[in-house]
């Protein structure tokens, strides 16, 4: 039953996780009003009716969404993915509603901006500089030192993201993410940062991802997930996220502290954040601290008790939060949880997966779920940005869970094609 209160969902497309969102909020028995990009190309699996938005045209899809705001009041915007972070802000403050200022959106989703930000407060941050697309890569060598990272400002999920120890591999880095911000569905986003590339100094140091919320520009964290596989390059390809994080408490307590000044210092205020920085020999470098929750499939990972002994999902948590429900007694479950997001070992044709019942069978998995669609183009990074599904599982101890993840990928055998390509 619906108890009339409404929740407003931003996101890129509709998909798996609009899906889980509209589980938890029939559970909890609010309406879900959607707002998706490219939406009027789809189906519409669930009968959403979602309120079809524009990203690239900021204004008037948050006209749009206000002319409906009027006749169906919203009591709540949550934002899913990058992209709708900045309009959910806006939307936010236009409707009176709880949220990150607009300003600090915008700030989080912009990779120089951000580094900007973080330097002003004090915090470390590589050396870097950003460029159009058009720029010689050899004059910038002597703004930034080797090895360096190149990528683009646009782009999420560790697209087009490469390292580059030497001039020559640099130049072809360069050329790469040149390439491929030049490609049709990056032009397609239609933002002026598509032209645009960042050169940052390389980071050595051990990952970590900070899952948390900010209430009234106070730091909650929900959750500190280690990256077991080292993120070396010259790819970013994440892996596996394992929570709660193995790293000694004084490394903790300096990782929420960094994220706290961070979060400041780019002007969040009220709402999720995901947090990603570097620890090393020097302090905790942030990456990014986005306006949104974990992406994708990951929030899976995450399930909430209260002391009365009721359970949530993540996506529950979010719809609450973003209802003005106070979270503070509600604490991530006691079991390790480990999500492994089951990277694309090459481009091609997906056109299978055998072993998935075996790989449940793996003490501790959760669940699995392949994303990956048949006769589906695959495209590995740095190119391409998705995953051919993804591995869940719950045990006491954070190495168990992460070794069930492991086992049952190893157990997944996934038939790629290789792909052919078309005589002209
Ligand atoms: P995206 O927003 O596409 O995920 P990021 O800037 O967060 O892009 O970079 C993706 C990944 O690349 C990071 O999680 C990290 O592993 C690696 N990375 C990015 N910048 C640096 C850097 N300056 N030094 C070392 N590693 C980096």
């Amino acid at each position: 039953m619906n108890d009339g209160r409404r929740i407003l969902l931003l996101a890129t497309t509709t998909g798996y996780q609009t899906r889980m969102f509209a589980d938890a909020a029939a559970r909890l028995g609010v309406e879900l009003l959607y707002a998706t990009d490219r939406c009027d190309q789809l189906d519409d699996p669930w009968r959403d009716g979602a309120i079809a938005v524009r990203f690239h045209e900021e204004w008037r899809s948050v006209d749009a969404v206000l002319k409906i705001a009027e006749k169906t009041p919203v009591h709540g915007i949550v934002a899913v993915g990058d992209r709708p972070t900045v309009m959910a802000a806006y939307l936010a403050r236009l409707l009176g509603l709880p949220g990150h200022p607009p300003e600090a959106a915008t700030i989080a989703r912009d990779k120089r901006l951000t580094r900007e930000r973080l330097a002003a407060a004090g915090l470390p941050v590589p050396k870097f500089v950003t460029v159009p697309a058009r720029t010689d890569a050899i004059t910038l060598l002597d703004r930034v030192s080797l090895p360096v990272v190149v990528k683009p400002t646009v782009l999420s999920a560790s697209r087009g993201v490469i390292r580059a120890d030497d001039p020559m591999s640099f130049a072809m880095a360069f050329d790469r993410v040149r390439r491929l911000l030049a490609s049709a569905d990056v032009r397609e986003l239609r933002d002026s940062e598509a032209d645009v590339i960042q050169v940052e100094e390389y980071i050595p140091g051990t990952e970590y991802a900070i899952e948390g919320v900010l209430e009234n520009g106070v730091l909650r964290t929900l959750a500190i997930f280690d990256k077991p596989d080292p993120l070396e390059g010259p790819f970013f390809e994440e892996t596996i996220y394992v929570t709660p994080s193995r790293v000694s408490a004084g490394i903790e307590r300096q990782i929420i502290a960094t994220v706290a000044v961070a979060a400041q210092a780019i002007g969040l205020h009220h709402g999720p954040i995901h947090a990603e920085c570097r620890v090393n020999k020097d302090g905790v470098y942030i990456l990014e601290v986005a306006a949104r929750p974990i992406g994708g499939l990951c929030a899976r990972s995450l399930r909430f008790e209260h002391p009365d002994g009721a359970s949530i999902g993540f996506e529950e948590f979010l719809l609450r939060l973003a209802l003005g429900e106070s979270m503070g007694e509600w604490h991530r479950e006691r079991d390790a949880a480990a999500v492994m997001m089951i990277p694309i070992p090459r481009s091609g044709v997906y056109r299978r997966v055998d072993g998935v019942e075996a790989a449940r069978a793996v003490p501790h998995v959760d669940d699995i779920q392949i994303t990956a669609k048949a006769d589906q183009q695959l495209l590995a990074l740095p190119e391409g940005a998705s995953y051919l599904g993804f591995i869940f599982a719950r045990a006491a101890l954070a190495h168990e869970a992460e070794r069930a993840v492991r086992e049952a990928h190893a157990r997944l055998r996934f038939t790629i094609d290789p792909l052919i390509p078309v005589a002209t």
